[in-house]
């Protein structure tokens, strides 16, 4: 990746931001839920959200998109659709038909399993992971594992909303992953 690609909108991103509603106490008590369901209803807004996150990435550094289930899914299609490049799903424990790898990972709430198909990425491969928010970590963290455990080399993750006060992207980084968002609401 060029320092330009890696470079994270820094604002203007307000009108998304407002597109994203939160949910207090769900899916516990405590979780303040950024639901960006009311974003993905809006076609601009969606369309937007794509192409900001394209514009950070330079296609020529990337071979694939890796995206988390569910809601990664739906931002990383869009992105691999922009950047014209293929996508890999990892997904829950048990929904992938052929053989496949996999990694345990603790969540804000919970613990959790993803998986991918074995052979899918291939040693060397640049990956950009993809998922819908960023809080503690755990998950990207747990993709990024999955990714390299096989050889991929991953060393930027998009995301639309970044909850800094959780800590994930300072993980991120730790682990050599430049964590890339939209917007960021403060506290959990
Ligand atoms: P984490 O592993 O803690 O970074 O959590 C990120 C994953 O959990 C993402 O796949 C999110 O969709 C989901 N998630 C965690 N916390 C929230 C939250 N406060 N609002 C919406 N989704 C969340």
């Amino acid at each position: 990746m060029t320092t330009e690609s890696r470079r994270a909108p820094a604002t203007g991103n307000d009108d998304l931001k407002a597109l994203i509603r939160t949910v207090a106490d769900y899916p516990i008590p405590g979780i303040q839920f950024r639901d960006v369901s009311t974003l993905l209803l809006d076609g601009e807004g969606f369309r937007a959200t794509i192409d900001r996150l394209a514009a950070t990435i330079d296609p020529a550094t990337v071979d694939l998109i890796a995206g988390i289930e569910a809601r990664g899914f739906i931002v990383a299609a869009g992105l691999s659709y922009a950047l014209r490049k293929g996508k890999v799903m990892l997904r829950k424990q048990g929904k992938l038909p052929g053989q496949t790898v996999g990694i345990d990972y603790a969540l804000e709430y919970g613990t959790d399993r993803i998986e991918m198909h074995q052979g899918a990425v291939t040693p060397g491969q640049r990956i950009v992971l993809v998922d819908d928010l960023l809080a503690t970590g755990g998950t990207a963290l747990a993709g990024a594992g999955l990714l390299r455990g096989q050889g991929a080399i991953v060393d930027t993750a998009l995301f639309i909303v970044d909850l800094p006060d959780l800590g994930g992207a300072t993980k991120l980084r730790a682990q050599g992953i430049e964590p890339i968002a939209l917007i960021s609401f403060e506290g959990h």
